[in-house]
């Protein structure tokens, strides 16, 4: 497929490592201007410094998603930078798994709060600059745990499933204004957050999966270009399963 992304600007939280980094990779090499975000600057900047001969407008952020003050001023430098903001892919995201009756308030808290209310802030931050632009496109990072609930991860799933809800309200609000918001609910994908899993537990979740084997970055990275680009511009308010066909 054909994408421009020329002088549009593309903010991807969780950018450091796995599915983000692979996303932004992507966008650099089709020469966006890109801002990357994680809590981890260091990480940031040594990605900034692979990607700088394929794009010379990056912009590394230090920022923990779940303070919506934070992310208010961080849009605020980015369009006094880029000039505007055409992409957010809100894909920062962790995990503090236990079963309900084990699992800490403080677990439920902090995933919640940089899951979902995370993407809250995004999407706030950004369809102010989006509205007045009448031009937008945000995608946002859901799981088929969303879909699906799982054992021991009552709070992740719980964010994903209402990040689904979250996209159809926004995809609602923005839509006259030409701002499409889209979910993708990845199943398993080769990342550090999988390499966590047991040796024997990635084989029977592989056995359940028709395609035999777990995604990769690149796999989300492309369905990602998609949605961000005009070919999918009559797509709003969905939630893309890729998954290898394990939810069917
Ligand atoms: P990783 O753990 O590899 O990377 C997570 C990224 O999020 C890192 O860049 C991390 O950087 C950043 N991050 C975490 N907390 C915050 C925060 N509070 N503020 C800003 N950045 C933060 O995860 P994956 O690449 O595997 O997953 C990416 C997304 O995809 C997540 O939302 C995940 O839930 C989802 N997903 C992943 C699947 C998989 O199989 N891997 C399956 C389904 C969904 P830092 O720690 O420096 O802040």
């Amino acid at each position: 497929m054909n994408y421009k992304f020329n002088n549009k600007t593309v903010v991807i939280t969780g950018a450091s490592r796995g599915i983000g980094k692979d996303i932004a990779i992507h966008f650099a090499n089709l020469n966006a201007n890109i801002v990357l975000i994680s809590r981890n600057i260091a990480d940031l900047k040594n990605l900034e410094s692979q990607l700088k001969s394929k794009s010379n407008k990056i912009k590394s952020l230090q920022l923990d998603v779940s303070s919506l003050d934070d992310f208010m001023k961080a849009t605020k430098s980015i369009e006094k930078k880029f000039g505007s903001i055409d992409v957010l892919i809100n894909n920062a995201g962790i995990t503090k798994d236990n079963l309900i009756l084990r699992l800490k308030e403080s677990d439920w808290d902090s995933v919640i709060n940089v899951n979902l209310k995370g993407c809250f802030n995004g999407i706030k931050a950004v369809s102010k600059y989006m509205l007045k632009q009448k031009t937008g496109k945000i995608i946002n990072i859901s799981s088929i745990i969303g879909l699906s609930g799982n054992i021991g991860q009552a709070n992740y799933a719980a964010s994903k499933a209402g990040i689904i809800g979250l996209t159809k309200s926004a995809a609602k609000e923005l839509g006259s204004r030409n701002i499409q918001v889209n979910a993708i609910a990845p199943g398993y994908i080769e990342t550090e957050m999988t390499d966590q899993l047991k040796a024997e537990t990635k084989t029977n979740f592989i056995n359940k999966i028709p395609l035999n084997k777990f995604g990769k970055v690149s796999d989300v990275s492309n369905l990602v270009l998609f949605l961000a680009s005009n070919n999918s511009n009559y797509i709003t308010g969905q939630t893309i399963t890729i998954d290898g066909g394990l939810t069917i």
